[in-house]
């Protein structure tokens, strides 16, 4: 299975819903820095460089389409 908007592999994860290879839902990008990546719900910053207005960009969704 494959996130229709990132197409990194996602899975199923019970009592979290749909996650990304490294179990984050929710992937965030920096409009700072351009960096793009997941996040937890509790680091609202930018690891790359520590910006702290992180937008989110997108949460794991399966593309069901293309089987
Ligand atoms: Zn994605
Ligand atoms: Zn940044």
């Amino acid at each position: 299975m494959q996130c229709v908007y990132c197409g990194e592999d996602i899975h199923f994860e019970p009592g979290a819903g749909y996650v990304h290879r490294n179990g984050m839902a929710m992937m965030a990008r920096c409009p700072h820095c351009g960096w793009k990546g997941p996040v937890k719900w509790y680091e609202r910053y930018c690891p790359s460089c520590k910006w702290l207005s992180l937008r989110d960009d997108h949460i794991a969704t399966p593309n069901a389409d293309r089987g």
